[in-house]
């Protein structure tokens, strides 16, 4: 397999010595960023990004997100605690998101002391915490386009309200009469948890945890990056009235995963003991990845 041009993440092979492979592997590294990248700063829609979903709208493919619900939900990956993961998460930069260059243990904590502040639910406050930890892909050698940005479902013809919609000419499927009418695979109002969505971490965390939140938890972290319908109103074709009704949460999940960036950043050490404290409320000591 050919080396991924946006990072230097290799495709997914033998999976290397843990410590060895993040060294080796993950990008950029914390503090080592290069120099060039930072005269992106006003650049609304970086290069990378634009770069980054020209990747994942020509792999997003029916047989693609197959073989990758093959090779990962069977979660025989690692066992770790949601601290240990969060660690993990903590060496990554995500190439799909062109406002922030923050950490995304920084991220999460912020989405969550946001949550947290506007006094909701624990399970929400924790859900904040958690919802990017699919990104733990990367760490076992999956290329950013596979793990990170907007999903939407493959299968049926591409929505015009996802995001660059005009790089999915170069997806195989927009060919196949299979997938490139409307209905597609599916029947109308099939509900959401029958559809195939293009592979990434929303997918991936929600199969690792499915068993320990609330259902509106489990809607946020699985269809947190599914814009075209949370934001767009899209594939309501798709939805049955369960989802639809859970639709509410993704999109006030929405607001706190977008818009929660405080000018003082969270402490996590200081917080760690009243996170620590709800992770073993709802989670046991390990969960298979
Ligand atoms: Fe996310
Ligand atoms: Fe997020």
């Amino acid at each position: 397999m050919e080396p991924h041009p946006i990072t230097n993440l290799k495709p997914q092979g033998a999976l290397h010595a843990w410590e060895e492979f993040i060294e080796e592997n993950v990008y950029p590294q914390p503090g080592a960023k290069a120099k060039d990248d930072y005269r992106n700063y006003d650049n609304p829609a970086r290069e990378t990004v634009r770069e980054f979903y020209r990747q994942n709208h020509r792999y997003q493919t029916v047989e693609f997100v197959r073989q990758k619900r093959n090779a990962f939900l069977g979660l025989k990956r690692k066992r770790m605690g949601i601290f240990e993961a969060l660690d993990l998460l903590n060496t990554l930069v995500d190439d799909s998101d062109p406002d922030i260059d923050l950490d995304q243990l920084q991220h999460l904590l912020q989405a969550s002391e946001a949550i947290r502040a506007d006094g909701h639910e624990d399970w929400f406050v924790l859900t904040g915490l958690l919802h990017d930890l699919g990104k733990v892909l990367c760490l076992f050698g999956e290329p950013q386009w596979a793990v990170v940005g907007d999903t939407f479902p493959v299968g049926c013809q591409f929505s015009d309200r996802i995001v660059y919609q005009e790089f999915f000419a170069e997806n195989p499927d927009s060919l196949d009469p299979r997938y490139n009418c409307q209905l597609g695979i599916y029947d109308k109002s099939c509900g959401l948890r029958n559809v195939l969505m293009s592979w990434g971490h929303d997918e991936y965390l929600y199969q690792v945890v499915k068993e320990h939140l609330p259902e509106p938890a489990l809607y946020m972290i699985r269809y947190h990056s599914f814009y075209a319908w949370h934001r767009e109103g899209a594939y309501d074709w798709l939805c049955d009235d369960h989802d639809r009704e859970m639709l509410s949460h993704v999109r006030e999940f929405n607001q706190y995963d977008l818009y929660s960036k405080c000018s003082q950043p969270p402490d996590w050490n200081e917080l760690r003991p009243y996170y620590s404290k709800l992770v073993d409320k709802f989670f046991p000591a390990a969960l298979a990845f």
